[in-house]
C-alpha cells in the first residue's frame, strides 16, 4: 500500500544526506585548495601531509561509516568524498606542478599503508595490560582496516597513475577544457575503481550488486562536483598559462610517475647544468611559465635579463676550449654574485644565460643588467682574455603575458645590442627618460 508518510520521510533523508555529501565535499575541497594555493607561501608539505592524514581518516570511515542512499543501497562518505576528493586533488598537484611532484605522496601513501600494518603486526605480539578497564584494541577490526589500506592503497596507486594519464590524452579530444578533462578522466578512473573494488567485496563477503550500483553513482556524482570545483579553482585562484599550455609526451608522464626516467631525465630533473652549477634550460623551461603567471596574478613586475657573451666562438678558437668553459663559468659567478639571491639564474644554453627577476620593475632590472655587465668586463684583466656581455631585457606585466613573449621580447634587444655594437644593455621603450645613469657610452637605452 502506498505509504505517503513514509514516502515523504525518505525524500527528506534523501535531500538531508545528499546536502551534507554536498558540504562534506565543499569543506574538503576548499580547506585542501587553500593549502593548495598557499603552497608558495608554506611549501608543498602542509598541503601533501594534510592529504595523507585524510587517508588514514577514509580508509577508516571505509571500514564502519555508511549512510542511507537516496537510490536504494548504503553510501560510503568516505569513498565518495574523500577518495573521490583525494585522487582530483592529486591530479590538481599534476596540472599546476608536475609528474614528478605528484609522485610523492603516491608513493608515499602506498609505503605509509604498508608500514601501518607491518607495524600493527609486530604490535600485536605485546603483553597488554588494560589501564582503562574494558578498553581492548579491536584486533578483527584492525585487521580488516589493513586488508582495506593495503588494498586501497595499490588501487589509489593505480587510479592515480590512470588518472593523469588520461586526462594527459584527453587534451586531444578536448582541448584547453580543463573541467570537461578532469571530469572524464576522474569518471573513468572512478568507474574502474568501483569494479576493483566491488570485485574484491564481492569475493570476499558476496556483496549484492546494488552495493556496486550504490557506489558508481556517488562517485560519478563526486566526479562531476569535484571536477567543477577544481575548474573554478584553476580559473580563479591559479592564472592560466605555465604547465597547462604544455603538452608532454605520455610515454614521459608515465616515466616520471613509476620513477623510470633514464640516467639523462635525472639529471635534467636535477635542474643543474653541469658545467656552471646554474640552472638549466629544463627548469627555466618548467618553472618559467609558472613564475610569468604568478607574477601576472599578483601584479607584480617579473624582468628576464637574457645575456650572451661576445665573440665567444673567437675565444674558444684563440684560446681553446677550456678556457672557453672557465670564462661561461666565471661569467655564471659574476651573474651570480652580482645579482640578488632571490633572483633565478639559468644557463640556457652554449654562451647564454636567462636572469628570471621577480619584483624588479624595468629601470631596476636595467640598472642590475648593467652592474653585470660592468663586473663581467673586469674579468677581462683578471683572464686576460677579452671579455664582454650584451644584455636585453624585457619585462612584465605589460610587455607579455607569457614566458615566451617575454623571451621572444628580451631576445629581440639583445638582436639589438649585438648589432648596435656588443658590451651593452638594451631595456624597452619604457625604460625611456628614467634610465639610471651607468657612464656606459656604449649602452642603447631605448631601443625596441
Ligand atoms: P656573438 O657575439 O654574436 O654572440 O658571437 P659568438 O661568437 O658568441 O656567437 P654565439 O653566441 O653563436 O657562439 C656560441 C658559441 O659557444 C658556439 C659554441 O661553439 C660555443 N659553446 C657552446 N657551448 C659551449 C661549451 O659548453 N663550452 C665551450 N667552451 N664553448 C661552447
Ligand atoms: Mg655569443
Amino acid at each position: 500500500m502506498w505509504d505517503k508518510g513514509r514516502w515523504d520521510r525518505g525524500r527528506r533523508l534523501a535531500i538531508s544526506s545528499l546536502i551534507l555529501l554536498l558540504a562534506e565535499a565543499a569543506l574538503y575541497f576548499g580547506v585542501m585548495a587553500t593549502l593548495f594555493r598557499l603552497r608558495r607561501q608554506f611549501g608543498l608539505g602542509v598541503f601533501v601531509c594534510a592529504l595523507g592524514s585524510l587517508h588514514f581518516l577514509e580508509t577508516y570511515l571505509a571500514a564502519i561509516f555508511y549512510i542511507q542512499a537516496p537510490f536504494g543501497t548504503a553510501l560510503s562518505p568516505g569513498s565518495i568524498v574523500l577518495f573521490s576528493g583525494k585522487l582530483v586533488m592529486l591530479l590538481l598537484l599534476y596540472i599546476r606542478e608536475d609528474a614528478e611532484a605528484v609522485r610523492q605522496p603516491i608513493y608515499g601513501l602506498l609505503f605509509g599503508n604498508f608500514l601501518i600494518v607491518a607495524l600493527v603486526m609486530v604490535m600485536r605480539q605485546h603483553n597488554m595490560v588494560t589501564p582503562v578497564p574494558g578498553q581492548f584494541p579491536d584486533f578483527p577490526f584492525l585487521d580488516q582496516m589493513g586488508g582495506l589500506m593495503i588494498w586501497g592503497t595499490v588501487l589509489l596507486f593505480v587510479d592515480s597513475i590512470l588518472l593523469i594519464l588520461l586526462y594527459e590524452r584527453s587534451a586531444a579530444w578536448l582541448g584547453r577544457n580543463v573541467t570537461a578533462r578532469i571530469w572524464l578522466s576522474a569518471s573513468a578512473v572512478l568507474t574502474l575503481d568501483q569494479v576493483g573494488f566491488y570485485l574484491a567485496l564481492y569475493t570476499f563477503v558476496g556483496s549484492p550488486i546494488e552495493v556496486f550500483y550504490g557506489g558508481w553513482i556517488g562517485k560519478m556524482v563526486a566526479a562531476a562536483i569535484f571536477a567543477l570545483f577544481t575548474g573554478a579553482y584553476l580559473r580563479w585562484f591559479e592564472s592560466e598559462g605555465g604547465k597547462l599550455e604544455l603538452r608532454p609526451r605520455l610515454a614521459d608522464v608515465f616515466d616520471a610517475l613509476t620513477y623510470r626516467e633514464r640516467y639523462q631525465a635525472l639529471l635534467e630533473q636535477t635542474g643543474r647544468d653541469g658545467l656552471t652549477g646554474l640552472y638549466d634550460r629544463g627548469r627555466l623551461e618548467r618553472q618559467g611559465p609558472l613564475r610569468v603567471a604568478d607574477a601576472l596574478a599578483a601584479g607584480r613586475s617579473l624582468s628576464l635579463i637574457l645575456v650572451d657573451i661576445d665573440g665567444f666562438k673567437d675565444i674558444n678558437d684563440r684560446h681553446g676550449h677550456a678556457a672557453g668553459d672557465q670564462i661561461l663559468r666565471l661569467v655564471g659567478t659574476k651573474l651570480s654574485d652580482t645579482m640578488r639571491s632571490t633572483d633565478s639564474i639559468y644557463r640556457y644554453g652554449g654562451d647564454e644565460f636567462v636572469v628570471l627577476s621577480e619584483g624588479l620593475a624595468h629601470d631596476a632590472a636595467l640598472a642590475a643588467a648593467e652592474r653585470v655587465r660592468r663586473a663581467v668586463e673586469t674579468l677581462s684583466a683578471e683572464e686576460r682574455i677579452p671579455v664582454t656581455i650584451s644584455i636585453g631585457i624585457a619585462t612584465c606585466p605589460g610587455e607579455a603575458t607569457s614566458l615566451s613573449e617575454l623571451f621572444a621580447s628580451a631576445d629581440a634587444r639583445l638582436y639589438a645590442a649585438k648589432s648596435a655594437g656588443r658590451n651593452r644593455v638594451v631595456g624597452g621603450p619604457e625604460a625611456r627618460g628614467a634610465r639610471p645613469s651607468t657612464g656606459n657610452p656604449h649602452s642603447v637605452p631605448d631601443l625596441v
